[in-house]
Order: structure tokens, then C-alpha cells, then sequence
């Protein structure tokens, strides 16, 4: 499976790196305009290259599984953040040479003279600095999650669509038949794209709606959903997975949010569980939706889930980072998997942990040990007290700490030091795995 993924994962790099570097091979074929400098050949070669890495987000972003499988949805997030970046440096860079090159291009004729091409590379410009600073700094500014990510699609079309307008207006290398191919190609594939993400893939969603069948209070301030597919077999999900959810509206809403599975993966008749916090809008609202209620549901994402059936399991949780690994549980106990797992779960007190019965009465069906690391213990708490640490490791774990598979979920800063201290106890980088709650 490990060789199957590589290789699937090596595939998806090489058609990525040839749809980059495309638009600069095209260069290179067909006939040329008069020689200019080098200078301001480079610019607009990354000028297109990073236009070509702009479009290509559009891909990157439109949740095909099939895609995605190999490295997890939080890898491919955490790479749209950083290519967006070299592929914004690139598009600033491009006018920033050809200003140093050619400073006359830039003096402001009449504003009734303006040229197109100018007008839409500012546009573009505009655009995707904007796009890159509500990014970057949206909890700075205060802007909610909702409102951003609708404003994050629009910026990002208005940058694509005026960088295409500009290179079409400016008219550099696109005389040439074949170059001029491949950027209606490359334009038709970034609509394309667009177009499956935010109607094809919605339909599907809407013909496969399933119905709340249960709503449940849990401890920690947290509700959890059962829901069951209306008219259709649903699908199967591996433990540790999520899938999108949408509660109010239709699957057409530009906004869904992810969940954990918080069941077993054994449950035959299609059923899924998510198992909310309350933490904001949507999530306060959860635990009114009424039975009977259609949803959507939009799944199964995300590589992070059981490995190695030889190896201990070492689950590391931290508040709602728990789902995951209760759905991890549960398979295995419903499984009848015996190999050794032994959570270690950070809470905010005794009272809120979420799932603390449930993990009890499982203990019965597996192999499992349970750590309850507590932020506010009572006096009288004879547990592990304040944060999961490398030392808490070291008391609970057989010491052949490398040997173990680990799997952790929780707040950023929980995630960062228990990387940290795996590392300090010599924990290769292929035995640990992590599911990040922070997309943006
Ligand atoms: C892979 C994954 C699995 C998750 N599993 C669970 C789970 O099992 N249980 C659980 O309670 N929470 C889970 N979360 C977190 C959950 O998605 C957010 O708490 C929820 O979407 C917040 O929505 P809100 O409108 O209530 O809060 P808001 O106040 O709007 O947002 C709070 C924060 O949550 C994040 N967020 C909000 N909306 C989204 C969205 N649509 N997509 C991504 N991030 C968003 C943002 O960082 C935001 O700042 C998971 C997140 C991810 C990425």
C-alpha cells in the first residue's frame, strides 16, 4: 500500500511539475518574436510560470481523493500555502524586472491612453497582494471564516482571470498558434476545474443527502451527529478520516466544515458519526439541528489513520483532537484487533472529557491503556497533571520508543511540542502521523 501511494504520490508531482513548467517549454517552441534582453525574456517567464502556478490552485484545492490520498488533505493545504507564495513572488517579480529594465513602460501616459494590459496586471496585482494579506493575517484582522473564504475565491479568480486578460492584451509570445493552444488549454482546465468544484461535485452531493437520525450531548461542550445516508448505500471510510459537512443549505454553499468520523468504520449500514465542539458559529448551532434533518456530507479525506498492526499505537490527543482516534478505537474493538494502544488524552478537567464512559466500557473489547492528562485537576488527582509531555512518554511507554507508531490530533501548539519531543526521543518521521485542525 506504502509503494502503491509513492508511486501514485510521484505520478501527481510529475503532471503538477509539467503543468508549471509548460507555459516556460512553450517558450522555447515555435517562432519568436525579435531578441530582446535576457532580462526581459526572464520576467516574463516567471511572469507565466507564476500565473500557470496561480491557475493550477484551482486543482489543488478541489478535493479530488483520488489526489489527495497519498499525503492527506492538511499536506496538500499546507502546500497551496507555500506555492501561493513563490507563485505571488513570481507575479511581483515580473513587473518589478521590468520596471528595472525598462522604466519607460511604467511612466503613466493620459489616463484615457492607459493600455488594457496595464490596467489588467494592476487589477491582478491587486488582486492577489490582497488575496495573500487576508490569507496570511485573517485572524489579525478579524475577518471570520466564512466572509474570508468567500472573498479568498472571488480575489483568487479576479487575479487569474486579469493576469490571462493581461497576457492576452500584451500580446508577448502569443502570436505563435501553439503557444496561444496552450494557454486556451490551460485556461480551459482552470475553468474546468472551477466549474466541478462548485457545481459538478455539488449535484453529485445533492442526489446523496443523508438524514440526522440522533443528536447527542457528550461531555466537553461537544454534540455528536448520527447521521444515516437517505436513499443511497453512503460510503465507506477508513477510522481517523473526515468528510465536509454541510447543515444549513445546500451542498451549493461555498462553505462546508470539516469533521472527524467519530464511529466505527464497521458500522454496515452506511452511518456515520462527527462529533462537534463547540467553538464558534456553525458548531454552536449543531446540537439544534433536529432529528430527521438533511445534511450533506461530503467524504471520506485524509491519510490519517491505523497503520502497522505489529507496532503498539500510541494515540496523542488533545480536546476535540480525541474524535480521530475514539473512531480508531472503536474499529479496532469492533474488529476484534488486539494489538496494544495506549492514548494519551489531554482535557481541561475530569468533568469534560469527552467520550470518558465510552473509553471505559471499550476497554473491555481491546487492548487499550488510557492516560488522562488534566489542564485543571482537582486536588486529590493522583493522573498525569498540566500538558502531554516527553516525560509523560518516557513514564507510560515501553522505552523502544522508535519502535511504536504514533498518531497525534490536537490545538497547533500541542501538535508543535509532541513533534518536538518525539524527535528528542529518536522517533523517525515515518512513525508519526498527525491530523492538523487548522486549515487556514
Ligand atoms: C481535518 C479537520 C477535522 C476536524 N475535525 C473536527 C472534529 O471532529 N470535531 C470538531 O469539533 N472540530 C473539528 N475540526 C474543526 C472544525 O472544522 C472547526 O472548529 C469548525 O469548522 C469551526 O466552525 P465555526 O463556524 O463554528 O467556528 P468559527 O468561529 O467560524 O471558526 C473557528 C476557527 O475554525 C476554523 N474554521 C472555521 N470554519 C472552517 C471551515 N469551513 N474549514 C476549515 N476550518 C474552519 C478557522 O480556523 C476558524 O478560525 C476539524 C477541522 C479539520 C481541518
Amino acid at each position: 500500500m506504502q509503494l502503491h501511494y509513492t508511486v501514485r504520490g510521484a505520478v501527481w508531482v510529475l503532471i503538477y511539475l509539467f503543468f508549471i513548467l509548460a507555459p516556460l517549454f512553450a517558450l522555447l517552441i515555435g517562432s519568436f518574436p525579435a531578441t530582446r534582453d535576457f532580462w526581459t525574456e526572464f520576467s516574463a517567464a516567471i511572469g507565466y510560470s507564476g500565473l500557470a502556478m496561480m491557475g493550477l490552485q484551482f486543482g489543488l484545492t478541489a478535493r479530488f481523493r483520488y489526489v489527495t490520498a497519498p499525503w492527506g488533505e492538511d499536506v496538500i493545504y499546507y502546500f497551496h500555502r507555500q506555492i501561493s507564495l513563490i507563485a505571488v513572488g513570481l507575479v511581483v517579480a515580473h513587473p518589478l524586472i521590468m520596471f528595472a529594465v525598462q522604466p519607460e513602460l511604467f511612466t503613466l501616459p493620459d489616463y484615457d491612453e492607459l493600455p488594457w494590459g496595464a490596467v489588467f496586471a494592476f487589477m491582478s496585482l491587486l488582486s492577489l497582494i490582497t488575496l495573500v494579506v487576508t490569507a496570511l493575517w485573517r485572524t489579525k484582522l478579524k475577518i471570520g471564516y466564512e466572509t474570508w473564504h468567500v472573498t479568498h475565491i472571488v480575489l483568487a479568480v479576479a487575479a487569474v482571470t486579469c493576469g490571462l486578460l493581461h497576457m492576452v492584451a500584451w500580446g508577448f509570445y502569443l502570436a505563435d498558434p501553439w503557444k496561444r493552444a496552450l494557454w486556451i488549454c490551460l485556461t480551459i482546465l482552470w475553468i474546468g476545474l472551477l466549474l466541478y468544484v462548485r457545481i459538478i461535485k455539488p449535484l453529485i452531493l445533492l442526489r446523496r443527502p443523508y438524514r440526522v437520525s440522533e443528536v447527542r450531548r457528550e461531555r466537553g461542550d461537544t454534540t455528536t451527529l448520527v447521521m444515516h445516508p437517505d436513499g443511497h448505500p453512503g460510503f465507506r471510510f477508513k477510522p481517523g478520516q473526515f468528510g465536509w459537512l454541510t447543515v444549513y443549505g445546500s451542498p451549493f454553499k461555498i462553505t462546508g466544515h470539516p469533521f472527524s468520523f467519530s464511529s466505527s468504520a464497521e458500522i454496515a449500514d452506511g452511518q456515520v458519526e462527527m462529533s462537534i465542539r463547540n467553538l464558534g458559529d456553525f458548531t454552536s448551532a449543531i446540537d439544534k439541528a433536529p432529528v430527521g434533518k438533511r445534511v450533506y456530507l461530503d467524504g471520506p479525506y485524509g491519510a490519517f489513520t491505523i497503520g502497522n498492526p505489529a507496532d503498539m499505537h500510541v494515540l496523542i490527543a488533545g480536546g476535540i483532537g480525541i474524535t480521530p482516534m475514539m473512531s480508531m478505537i472503536r474499529t479496532l474493538a469492533d474488529r476484534g484487533d488486539r494489538r496494544p494502544v495506549i492514548l494519551f488524552y489531554g482535557s481541561k478537567d475530569w468533568e469534560s472529557i469527552t467520550f470518558r464512559e465510552d473509553l471505559e466500557t471499550l476497554r473491555a473489547r481491546l487492548d487499550l491503556t488510557t492516560v488522562h492528562v488534566l489542564e485543571n485537576a482537582a486536588t486529590g488527582w493522583t493522573g498525569e497533571r498540566g500538558f502531554i509531555t516527553a516525560e509523560m512518554f518516557t513514564r507510560h511507554l515501553p522505552s523502544h520508543y522508535a519502535d511504536h507508531e504514533y498518531f497525534i490530533c490536537g490545538p497547533d501548539v500541542m501538535m508543535d511540542a509532541i513533534e518536538k519531543a518525539l524527535k528528542g526521543l529518536g522517533v523517525p518521521l515515518s512513525k508519526y502521523h498527525s491530523e492538523r485542525y487548522s486549515f487556514a
